[in-house]
């Protein structure tokens, strides 16, 4: 390939520089996509060749972008836990769709600026959109429905908190915390995600704010203990105000008694936020929405993309009926900022995030080409797979220890119950290369994880990664 030509002026190459750097990667990607299941899902890593690999770019002079395309794609290669693998049965990363990919690009070749409307009016619309249709799916009434794209999860469970703060108590968005006549506290199973304790820890809360409670056998919320753990808080002189349902925990799968909790709220007074980064996505699914059931009375809802919905990482979502709420929660006026236009809501004033990528587009492509009906296939065969996984667990000498409609099957050996034991059986797997799983403590139980995740895998990857765990534990 050509060298890059310096000193004309612009960061762009001639145009026929250009089209062979994109026929490249595209025959590089294409290249990837065929060979990635023949390739081991995971590799040990040398730490100090990585780090002299890298090192030797000293920027010091220009260097042809074909080679250092190559190169970077040798690193991740080499080094990269593969996600996009079909028997990387792992941490709810997909194996991005095609038109996912195609859409970040897309995102950042026009790189639309999402902080105001009148900047990017298509980009701002169509994530209105797919906010729209996501919370009609998970029963909001669609005309309803605000919210933001984010970057993730974590991202859109902040938001939930500050949304929930700044409703509870309307002058938390001027005194700060310390307005409030005592301590706000907020409620959590404790299978739950916890980025909650780093978002107490940000939003001044503080992470003793956040209450753990204990479930039950099941991994589910113990909503008895929950009443008592509230009521005894009060007493106390706390204030609770927030409860977080998960549906879809990161360690089982578990779905947290989703109408018990919106009913207990109702009755305490308490703001509900349901936390369903990846299990939010069975809303797409006729089959799996009833688990979801009662989701839609929550105050606000975290759904990520770049999870079940396999678009490629950053995509998250919060979802609210409560426009108003997060225009409270997000005002500001600038005068350099361009002037509102009506009928239209500038994101910034309503997220997070000010200056902001356009997230959305990936899911746009996806569910465009895809189908609402095609997503649902494809969740559906996920959930059956994993069916699929646990019978032959199960007759190969393997306790299932979860329950849960999603495809995250969590698997004990009743011949030694160790931690130790099932990390290493996990290892041993994972160093074989031929599946990635991980062990994982539920309730304090030691047990191996795998969660079908990737819409690349086929029954055949559920025969290999059940031969893998058998040949660990021999
Ligand atoms: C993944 C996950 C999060 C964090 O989301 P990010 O997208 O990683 O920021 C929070 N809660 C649950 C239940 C999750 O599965």
């Amino acid at each position: 390939m050509d060298d890059f030509p310096v000193g004309r002026g612009s960061f762009d190459p001639a145009p026929p520089v250009a089209e062979q750097v994109w026929r490249h990667v595209i025959e590089l990607l294409e290249r990837e996509r065929k060979e990635i299941a023949g390739r081991d899902v995971s590799a040990p890593v040398d730490v100090r060749r990585l780090r002299d690999a890298i090192g030797a770019y000293d920027f010091g002079r220009p260097a042809s972008p074909g080679e250092v395309i190559d190169d970077v794609a040798e690193l991740l290669r080499t080094t990269t836990v593969h996600t996009t693998h079909p028997r990387y049965f792992g941490l709810f990363n997909p194996a991005p769709t095609l038109m996912g990919v195609v859409g970040d690009t897309l995102a950042a070749a026009f790189n639309p600026q999402m902080a105001a409307w009148s900047h990017a009016p298509a980009a701002v619309e169509i994530e209105a959109h797919l906010l729209r249709f996501l919370g009609g799916r998970l029963g909001y009434p669609p005309g309803k429905v605000a919210g933001s794209f984010t970057s993730g999860g974590a991202e859109a469970n902040l938001t939930g908190v500050l949304l929930a703060l700044t409703r509870t108590w309307p002058r938390y968005g001027e005194d700060g915390l310390r307005g409030l006549p005592g301590r706000p506290v907020l409620y959590a199973s404790a299978e739950s995600h916890l980025a909650w304790l780093k978002i107490a820890h940000a939003t001044g809360l503080g992470r003793d704010a956040v209450h753990l409670v204990p479930t039950g056998p099941d991994l589910r919320l113990d909503v008895q203990r929950l009443a008592r753990r509230v009521a005894a808080d009060r007493a106390d002189g706390d204030l609770p105000f927030l409860v977080v349902a998960t549906a879809g925990t990161t360690g089982a799968g578990a779905i947290d008694p989703l109408p018990e909790l919106a009913d207990l709220c109702a009755d305490l007074g308490l703001r509900l936020h349901v936390d369903a980064a990846y299990g939010g996505a069975a809303a797409l699914s006729d089959r799996l929405r009833p688990a979801l059931s009662g989701i839609e009375r929550a105050d606000s809802i975290t759904v990520d993309a770049h999870k079940w919905l396999s678009v490629p990482m950053g995509a998250g979502a919060l979802l609210s009926t409560d426009a108003e709420g997060l225009a409270e929660t997000f005002r500001v006026t600038t005068s350099y900022m361009p002037d509102g236009v009506p009928d239209t809501v500038d994101p910034y004033t309503s997220s997070q995030q000010w200056s902001r990528r356009f997230m959305g587009l990936k899911l746009f492509l996806s569910l465009a080409v895809a189908g609402r009906a095609g997503y649902a296939e494809q969740l559906d065969r996920d959930a059956a797979l994993a069916d699929d996984l646990r019978d032959r667990l199960t007759s190969t000498g393997w306790t299932i220890v979860n329950d849960t409609p999603l495809p995250v099957v969590c698997f004990a050996d009743p011949g030694d119950g160790t931690w130790e034991h099932h990390d290493a059986l996990a290892q041993r797997v994972v160093g074989s290369g031929r599946a990635w799983i991980s062990p994982v403590r539920l309730d304090g139980r030691a047990a191996l994880r795998a969660c079908v995740i990737s819409h690349r895998t086929a029954p055949s990857d559920i025969g290999e990664l059940v031969q893998a765990v058998n040949d660990a534990r021999k």
